[in-house]
């Protein structure tokens, strides 16, 4: 094989095409990983899951300081934020997870192109190099990973400084004193929450009747209440029309989702979270015979084949959920599948979780799914203010709610409010990845007094009475 051919070329750095990168060295191929951004781990590590997580966590670690300490006890005298410290912490976490990517890959011999890649026909990827140059590959397989970019709002138009997507959203250089995010998602809430903490006034615009959409019903009504008792402000059934940039202060347009009187509101930064889209600009795919649906998704089938021989897709450029976790997952089961093996992905089980405080997670299905495919199941449900441990570090607000099959017991779905509830969803995974009934957990001892407690005792109550209650 000569020095520019290879078993598989991943074009994208990020969740998807890293970890298949180093999945299929580790396999035996000969692999090549192309991306254009200068670093590596996509959206994801760069402006995406690990800075906001940087943020999340310093922003309530200040409010904490502020507002949380006082019924522990501890007096904190004034506290004064340094915004460039935060925001160089958060920079400095990038950049360590980065570059540990780039020594990944050379432990296990991926190589690395820094630049733009594009298919140029079947088996060929032309890539016009960062530094200069062009390069071209030839690849018995090609893996697409191009991830996605932030949905446009037609009419409002991204700056990065005054309006800005999460990326601007990252790195304000001071703290607005009105933020209008258009969104009620998973950035639009974890973004709100990190500079409503910091000391922003907060309001959120929703196109629909409610925030997180998508999720549990019972849930986003909740998160709604808690989020507002901590400050935040909603219109919901509300769009955005315009923003008036003119001025000092930007002006926002809204009026009712099914049409009626405009108004407007006064802001110094607006936020456009109203979804994330494929992106696969300038990358050849008509030179393969690849065409985009209309929302820009390359379509595949179950072992992540496109319509061209030897072109494969994964991540956010194709269909179910844009998480990183789930990026990861099609990255290692693309690889499995190049090597002859025959891996699965059960999309029903890769759990979701918005890292607000309380955080709020889920995996497999709603109350309003289950309902509407006619399914019959039972739902058992624990709040945390009847749980010990939940008391002991004052976070009672949330529940765990689990809903089981109404034959069978099988779990079909769990929605978690409360202070560590992404971290217990994965109890959740692990079980229904076993087909575990709800009976199972609630005969599994779970040690106490722990949140993970509130779980057994919601299992059991989709059967039996529970017992702290
Ligand atoms: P990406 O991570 O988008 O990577 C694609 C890469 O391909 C990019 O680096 C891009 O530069 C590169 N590229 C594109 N075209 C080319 C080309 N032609 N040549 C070379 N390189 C190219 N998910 C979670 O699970 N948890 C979270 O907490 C979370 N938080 C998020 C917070 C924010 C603010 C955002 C925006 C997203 C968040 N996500 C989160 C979603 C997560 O980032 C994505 O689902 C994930 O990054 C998708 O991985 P990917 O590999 O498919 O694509
Ligand atoms: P989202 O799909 O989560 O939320 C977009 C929201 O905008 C929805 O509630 C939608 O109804 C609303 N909306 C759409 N058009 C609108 C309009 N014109 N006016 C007002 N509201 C409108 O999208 P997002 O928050 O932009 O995030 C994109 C994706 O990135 C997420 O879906 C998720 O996959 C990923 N992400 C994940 C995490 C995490 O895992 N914690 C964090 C951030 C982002």
């Amino acid at each position: 094989m000569s020095e520019d051919s290879f078993d598989v070329v991943f074009i994208g750095g990020g969740p998807g095409g890293y970890i298949g990168a180093i999945k299929a060295a580790q396999l035996g191929m000969k692999v090549a990983c192309v991306e254009k951004r200068g670093a590596l781990g996509g959206t994801c590590l760069n402006v995406g899951c690990i800075p906001s997580k940087a943020l999340l966590h310093s922003s309530h670690l200040y409010h904490e300081a502020g507002h949380g300490m006082k019924k522990h006890g501890i007096e904190v005298g004034s506290v004064k934020l340094d915004l460039d410290a935060m925001m160089d912490h958060k920079d400095e976490v990038v950049e360590t997870l980065t570059k540990g990517i780039e020594g990944l890959f050379k432990k296990n011999k991926v190589a690395y192109l820094v630049g733009h890649g594009r298919i140029n026909g079947p088996g060929q990827v032309e890539v016009e190099l960062v530094d200069g140059g062009k390069k071209t590959l030839e690849a018995k397989n090609i893996v697409i990973a191009t991830g996605s970019e932030s949905t446009p709002l037609p009419g409002v138009e991204v700056d990065e400084k005054r309006i800005v997507s999460s990326t601007g959203a990252l790195e304000l250089e001071k703290v607005p004193q009105h933020l209008v995010v258009i969104g009620a998602g998973y950035i639009g809430l974890e973004m709100g929450a990190v500079w409503q903490r910091l000391g922003s006034k907060v309001t959120v615009v929703e196109f629909l009747d409610r925030v997180t959409p998508g999720m549990d019903g019972e849930v986003s009504k909740q998160f709604q209440r808690i989020l507002e008792k901590q400050g935040l402000a909603f219109k919901l059934n509300t769009k955005v029309t315009g923003v008036q940039t003119t001025g000092k202060k930007l002006k926002v347009t809204i009026e009712p989702a099914k049409g009626g009187d405009a108004e407007t509101i006064d802001c110094d930064i607006v936020l456009v979270a109203i979804g994330r889209r494929p992106f696969t600009e300038g990358l050849g795919l008509d030179s393969v015979g690849i065409e985009p649906d209309k929302r820009g998704m390359i379509e595949v089938g179950d072992r992540f084949e496109t319509k061209a021989d030897g072109i494969y897709a994964i991540g956010d450029v194709i269909r179910g959920p844009m998480l990183a976790h789930k990026a990861e997952e099609e990255g290692v089961a693309v690889a499995e599948m190049l090597a002859g093996q025959r891996p699965h992905i059960d999309y029903n089980k890769i759990p979701g979780v918005v890292y607000t405080f309380p955080e709020v997670a889920a995996i497999g299905r709603t109350e309003e799914q289950l309902e509407e495919a006619g399914v019959k199941y039972k739902t058992g449900k624990f709040p945390f203010l009847a749980n010990s441990r939940a008391r002991s570090i004052g976070q009672t607000d949330g529940f765990v709610k689990i809903l089981a099959d109404a034959e069978t017991d099988e779990i079909l779905g769990c929605h978690i409010i409360g202070a560590e509830a992404g971290t217990m969803i994965g109890e959740l995974a692990v079980a229904m990845e076993f087909g575990a009934s709800a009976e199972d957990l609630a005969r599994t001892s779970h040690a106490h007094p722990t949140l993970e407690e509130a779980i057994k005792e919601a299992a059991l109550a989709t059967f039996a009475k529970p017992l702290n209650i």
